[in-house]
């Protein structure tokens, strides 16, 4: 069985380094798609595929960010910072070179395995100091079979956040800081007053409204309702702590659903009994390349699944689609 402990431990130096940029320096560059990137994100990325190159050389990387993006975007002295961090949080000497290295590593590569990485998912969520998380899924053969998912600012009593991994058809998660692994169910939850319902923060991202509809077709209209960022809403589902998370776009968007930002969570939820659909309960496709050719995306605790593919498919009815 793959040994997760590197990336385990690689995905908590990144949640290290991000928390650091988020206290010290937080600045924001825009890329050409107009979406925010910090050094956070570089740093982060750098880390993680540093960890592939080592620990798992013969496996292939997916990520969002680029090394020549990194050049072209980060100013001077913010890289220098970057690479100065990294050399602290790793123990070791780091070079601009190496950075750069690392950030493409595993690209174009025909493997086996794939990792597919977002550094940080829900850059939003970080930069304006709520949720976002550090993700490595795992693909095998076009499906998401694992992945590892760190959650700083998941609700804990330490307030340091969690660690969520799966495995083989398994779901864990551990205090983000080290500590009892716990496996995860997701929960049995159908009743509307007990169901609770997860949706993006951003407006931009999904469009409320739509899914205000589909909550009421599915007859969970009374449901609690929270807004986070990032796949930390998958991990809530897995972790029994939510029942549904819908990711339904404004009606006129053509923007793509991207793989890095669904992989991991996917992984982690069916692992954990759960089901991710789009909105006709079919499975995502991850073979496509970079991007999912799905309509929406249904996450639930596989439970109350069938009853709110159904509502979306009658809301897409009325609205005409
Ligand atoms: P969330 O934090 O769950 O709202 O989603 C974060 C992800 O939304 C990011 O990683 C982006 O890939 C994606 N995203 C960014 N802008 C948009 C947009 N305009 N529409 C849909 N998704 C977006
Ligand atoms: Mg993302």
């Amino acid at each position: 069985m793959l040994d997760l402990q590197p990336m385990l431990h690689a995905v908590r130096l990144a949640a290290d380094l991000c928390r650091r940029v988020q206290e010290t320096h937080l600045v924001t560059e825009e890329k050409s798609d107009h979406s925010p990137v910090t050094m956070a994100d570089y740093g982060a990325q750098a880390i993680l595929c540093r960890t592939v190159s080592q620990a798992y050389p013969a496996d292939a990387v997916i990520a969002e960010e680029a090394g020549a993006q990194f050049i072209e975007l980060v100013p001077e002295a913010d890289r220098r910072e970057v690479v100065q961090m990294l050399s602290e949080l790793l123990g070791e000497p780091v070079s601009q070179d190496d950075v750069v290295r690392w950030l493409d590593y595993g690209r174009e590569v025909q493997a086996e395995r794939t990792w597919v990485i977002d550094p940080i998912d829900g850059t939003k969520g970080f930069i304006a100091l709520r949720n976002y998380v550090v993700a490595a899924g795992i693909m095998v053969a076009g499906k998401p079979v694992g992945g590892v998912i760190g959650a700083p600012g998941y609700p804990t009593e330490d307030r340091r956040g969690k660690l969520f991994y799966a495995q083989s058809g398994a779901a864990f998660s551990q205090p983000l800081a080290g500590g009892v692994v716990t496996r995860l169910k997701a929960s049995t939850r159908v009743q509307e007053a007990e169901v609770r319902a997860l949706e993006s923060v951003e407006k931009s991202h999904a469009n409320h409204e739509r899914m205000a509809r589909v909550r009421e077709a599915a007859g969970l209209a009374g449901v609690s309702l929270t807004r986070i960022d990032s796949m930390e809403k998958y991990a809530r589902i897995a972790a029994g702590d939510a029942e549904l998370y819908l990711r339904l776009p404004r009606i006129a968007s053509s923007r793509p659903f991207m793989i890095w930002d669904h992989c991991a969570g996917t992984a982690l939820v069916e692992a954990a009994g759960g089901r991710v659909s789009d909105v006709d309960g079919s499975p995502l496709d991850f073979t496509q390349g970079l991007s999912l050719a799905n309509r929406g995306i249904i996450v639930s605790n596989g439970a109350i699944h069938d009853r709110v593919v159904e509502a979306v498919m009658q809301v897409l009815q009325d609205e005409g689609a």
